[in-house]
């Protein structure tokens, strides 16, 4: 092991991972419970420091401060929002990356960076199922994945109608008519606003798992061959169900209608061959919205967009000046809303590496597994506990004694005691407690453990 004699900072930096990483297991999920953002920011110091000081001792200095406020997210029952780990690969890819301090805007700036973003990109393709002439970039999330796709869309349904978006903007273009589903995640309208189209787009409405129901679609689509943008969804946040793609396929078809795919975390149930049928016809979409992040289990940020239409995607992103030097392959500046980045790629090919096309799949089913086994355990342990979605992926929704005031004191139960962290939600007017398997390293002894809490927090919140 090397020792890092010369770079005290560096091996200060090591040595606080390394504590992190082995305490991961077992340390408290949450934040310490003493921790506000007023102590934090007591510890970080007050006004602007007059005078510098050595590197090594301004990481110590920060990881004193820190510590207290960090979250076991990346840990084995960290089970909130949609949050993965970190393949041991990835991270040190990504240490790599830093050190390496490579500007993957334009492919001259580091030739490396734009060839690793090329390959990986097409090993995600092929393994999400997705055309291998789509095109691509690596924005840092799926909100801005979404945002780019989106622009992407309106590039193209606005050419189409004779209108130039990129020249003219939206004032005066002909109306676009965006459709969305009930159960929309909360980052498309977001992207969508970031577009110029309006935060309030019209909604099909979804099923009781909240697929977007094709007949709905039908109904709302325009029918005067004017623009229409579809956003559909794999993986619903909550329910972790998915939209229908065929059909909705079929219906963009018939009315000329861009499909958009917000995949987040369950593109990825592309990879699996249990769970493929899940996403059957998605290929048939124009764009596709995923992170690296969450399910893949690579470290913050990462995403991945891709398009059917590389010109429309070039159009809607790229731009040029006297200095920049064409290269002679792909510039990734093209493809994404940035222009000088941090080379995400080679975390991304590291993760992909480390796991192969088998490994992705094992993350994948594995973590469906846990959410199983999340149902099944706290189903069978009390009759109060009420399971409410399909667990058709790794998304788990449970509501206690049909009461939000005990689903919510579960929560709170489980987050003050510290052995694990989930969330809640609503869903269909009712809080509810929503649990999400993403990370690699949760084992079943993990999940056992976290039921342990969730149903010792269920008895105090009862008493
Ligand atoms: C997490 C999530 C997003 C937003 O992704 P970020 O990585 O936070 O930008 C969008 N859609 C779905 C379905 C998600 O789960």
């Amino acid at each position: 092991m090397e020792d890092l004699e010369g770079h005290p900072a560096l091996a200060a930096a090591s040595a606080a991972a390394r504590a992190h990483l082995d305490g991961l297991r077992e340390r408290r999920v949450g934040a310490s419970p003493d921790v506000t953002s007023e102590t934090l920011r007591t510890a970080l110091g007050g006004p602007v420091p007059v005078h510098g000081s050595e590197p090594a001792e301004v990481v110590e200095r920060l990881v004193a401060a820190a510590a207290p406020g960090l979250v076991a997210s990346s840990g084995p029952r960290y089970f909130g929002y949609v949050v993965g780990g970190t393949l041991e690969a990835a991270m040190a890819a990504d240490w790599l990356a830093v050190a390496w301090d490579q500007v993957a805007g334009l492919e001259v700036m580091s030739p490396a960076a734009a060839a690793v973003e090329e390959v990986a990109g097409g090993w995600v393709l092929d393994l999400l199922g997705l055309p291998a002439d789509a095109s691509f970039g690596f924005p840092t999330g799926a909100q801005m994945a979404n945002f780019t796709a989106l622009a992407t869309a309106r590039h193209a349904v606005l050419d189409r109608a004779g209108w130039d978006v990129e020249a003219d903007g939206l004032q005066g273009a002909p109306r676009i008519q965006v459709v969305v589903g009930g159960q929309v995640h909360a980052t498309v309208p977001q992207a969508l606003r970031l577009a110029g189209l309006g935060s309030r787009p019209d909604v099909a409405e979804s099923d009781e798992q909240g697929r977007m129901r094709p007949a709905a679609l039908e109904q709302v689509l325009r029918s005067d061959g004017g623009p229409v943008i579809v956003c559909a969804q794999a993986g619903n946040v909550n329910t972790g169900a998915f939209d229908p793609f065929a059909d909705l396929a079929d219906l963009c078809a018939q009315t000329g209608a861009w499909l958009h795919v917000d995949g987040a975390f369950g593109l990825w149930a592309g990879a699996s061959d249990r769970l493929r049928s899940l996403v059957a016809g998605v290929e048939r979409a124009d764009s596709w919205a995923t992170d690296c992040h969450k399910w893949l289990n690579v470290p913050y940020d990462s995403a991945f967009v891709a398009t059917r239409d590389p010109v429309a995607h070039v159009a809607a992103m790229s731009w040029e000046a006297p200095y920049v030097v064409p290269g002679a392959g792909r510039d990734p500046y093209r493809y994404v809303p940035e222009a000088s980045r941090r080379a995400r790629g080679f975390a991304l090919w590291a993760a992909l590496s480390q796991l192969g096309r088998d490994g992705v799949a094992d993350l994948v089913d594995r973590s469906c597994g846990h959410a199983r086994r999340f149902a099944t355990s706290l189903a069978d342990a009390d009759p109060g506990v009420t399971v409410l979605n399909d667990v058709v992926l790794n998304q788990v929704l449970v509501r206690f004694d049909d009461s939000d005031d005990v689903t919510r004191a579960v929560i709170a139960g489980v987050q003050a005691g510290g052995e694990a962290w989930l969330g809640g939600s609503s869903w269909q007017g009712a809080a509810v407690m929503r649990l999400s398997v993403s990370g690699w390293l949760t084992t079943a002894e993990d999940v056992e453990r976290s039921v342990a809490a969730i149903l010792s927090a269920l008895a105090a919140a009862r008493s």
